[in-house]
Formats: structure tokens, sequence, C-alpha cells
């Protein structure tokens, strides 16, 4: 899964695929249950760790991506499905001149994982669009409200574990997002502006973005900073010395070395400041 991810970290999966339309995701998870194999569904990869043992059941990236727009006057609604570019989106939709995703300029990743995970930067947030989403859950398609998502940050009902009692997890087929009319240009100079903050503030090399979610009212980054963690290296994986919640693959970095540093973390922090911090990366 090293190819796969953007760690460049992971033991193998026993399967992996690739699905281009909701037929063939219904037809993989009715394969999967069949035969009794587990399934995850992926998008980017951006956002996992997968243990150096790897998965011994199928891992599957969702790819549609096509997009259409509602235009409603001073409003929009965007229908876009799940394997599409998030940041691509944001720029295409700004490019149009509708506005609402320029804090998704750079945000690594697909529609379906911002959805997933209520991905959010720069003052804005995946909740704060979405209208609905629409699901395959147990082979059958469903609508869901954002209110049925049950949005906090980096939460949502389906990360939070809402699925079918047995059976291949939700999958997200895609999102309609509300957007409003807005100017190409002025669009544009934002999108421009947050480029040049996240290439200031994001660690050279292979990570996953931030490792550990923020405690309420709180930094992960700046309590493992003040713990004096920053740099400290295990194996080839190293915690940025310039953001101090990223861990970055120096090169043939292991999960085993990424998992030893998050315990070490996780361990230092609760010692000195009570905090336990809780991964915001999936492990696989
Ligand atoms: C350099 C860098 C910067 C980042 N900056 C930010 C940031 O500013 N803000 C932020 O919030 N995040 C950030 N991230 C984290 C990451 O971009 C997001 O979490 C992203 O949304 C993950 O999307 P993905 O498609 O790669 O999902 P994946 O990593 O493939 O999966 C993440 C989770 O979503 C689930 N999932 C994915 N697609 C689907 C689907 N279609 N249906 C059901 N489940 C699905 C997976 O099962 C998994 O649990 C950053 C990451 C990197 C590498």
């Amino acid at each position: 899964m090293a190819r796969h991810t953007s760690w460049r970290i992971g033991g193998p999966t026993r399967y992996y695929a690739e699905v281009y339309d909701a037929n063939q995701a219904r037809a993989l998870a009715a394969w999967a249950c069949g035969v009794g194999v587990e399934l995850i569904w992926v998008g980017g990869g951006t956002n996992l760790l997968v243990r150096d043992a790897g998965f011994p059941g199928i891992i599957a990236r969702y790819r549609a991506q096509s997009w259409q727009i509602d235009d409603l006057g001073d409003a929009a609604i965007l229908q876009v499905e799940a394997g599409a570019s998030l940041a691509g989106v944001a720029r295409r939709m700004a490019g149009l001149g509708w506005a609402g995703m320029a804090w998704a300029e750079g945000v690594p990743g697909t529609i379906g994982g911002a959805v997933f995970g209520n991905v959010g930067c720069y003052g804005g947030d995946i909740a704060g669009q979405l209208q609905s989403a629409r699901l395959l859950v147990g082979g059958a398609e469903e609508e869901w409200p954002a209110e049925r998502m049950a949005y906090g940050y980096r939460r949502s009902a389906l990360k939070d574990g809402a699925a079918p009692p047995s059976g291949p997890p939700p999958l997200i087929l895609a999102a309609c997002l509300r957007l409003q009319r807005g100017d190409p240009d002025a669009l544009a100079a934002t999108m421009a502006r947050i480029a040049v903050e996240r290439k200031a503030k994001t660690p050279w090399g292979r990570s996953c973005g931030s490792v550990f979610r923020n405690p309420p009212g709180q930094s992960a980054g700046q309590m493992i900073e003040r713990a004096g963690l920053k740099g400290m290296r295990v194996g080839n994986a190293e915690i940025s010395q310039r953001h101090a919640n990223y861990i970055v693959n120096l090169g043939g970095a292991s999960s085993a070395d990424v998992l030893s540093l998050i315990a070490f973390v996780q361990e230092t922090v609760r010692r000195q400041f009570g905090v336990d911090l809780e991964l915001e990366v999936r492990v696989i």
C-alpha cells in the first residue's frame, strides 16, 4: 500500500481494487460479502497508515469523479462524485465564479475523504458546505442530509462508526455542496494567498498531514513542540522540524517507525500536560 498512500508507507493488502461507478462498487461489495473478505473504501490515501503486516482483505478506491452544477442564480448546488479531487474541484468552482470552497486550496485527497472526515482549514470545512451525501449502504443507495452526518471537528457519523452491523462499510458515492455566486478574480486572489501560507507551513516530504486531532481549545502541534519533540526520529520517520503535528517519512520509513513515534508522543504529552492526543489519521 506504500504506492497508494501519501506517506509512501504500508504493507501489502490481499486485494487492491479501483472502481469507477456505483455499479462496480456494488458488485465488488457483494463479492467481498460472498467470499467473507473485509472491505475498506479509500480515496486518495492521504490520511491513512497501513501497518507493515498489511491487510488481509480488500482495499478499494472509488474513482468516479464527474460533477454538475445546478445554477440557482445567486447560489448553486454542486453535485460531485466522491472520487474527485477536493482541491481540484475547489479551483474549478472558483474559476467558474462559485464561492464556498476557497479554503480547500491545496488540501490533498478526494471529496469522499473530505465528506468522511469533515476536512477543513482556513476558516472553512466540508460541514459548512454539504447539503447531502449519496451513500451506498448494504447494496442500496441512500441520500443522507448533512444533519445525519452529525459533523463535528474532524468528526462524522461515518468516521465514528455508523455502519451496518455486518457487511461492507458505507461508501460515499457523491456529495451535494452549496455554493454562492462570487467574483473569480477575488476567489483566485484568496486561493493564491492560501497557497502561499500553506506552502510556508507545510513540511517538506511525505506525510499524512496532521497526525493528531487538536484537543478542544488547544493545539496538538504546540504541545508536541513544547514537549521538545520536534525533530525526534525513529528509523526514517521524523517529527517535523517545521510543524510538530506532522510526521515525515524521510525515505524508507516503516509503519512501525511511525507507530513508535506516535506512541512516544502520546505518552510524553499525557505525562507533561495530562492530555490524551487522539489520532486524526486512520490506521489500517
Ligand atoms: C500535506 C497534507 C496536508 C493536509 N492538510 C489538511 C488540512 O488542512 N485539513 C484537513 O482536514 N486535512 C488535511 N490533510 C488530511 C487529508 O488531506 C484529508 O484527511 C483528506 O480528506 C483525506 O482524503 P482522502 O481521499 O485521501 O482519504 P483517504 O486517506 O483515502 O481515507 C481517509 C478516510 O476516509 C475514508 N474514505 C475515503 N473515501 C471514502 C469514500 N468514498 N467512502 C467512504 N469512506 C471513504 C477512508 O475509509 C478513511 O477512513 C492533509 C494531508 C496531507 C498529506
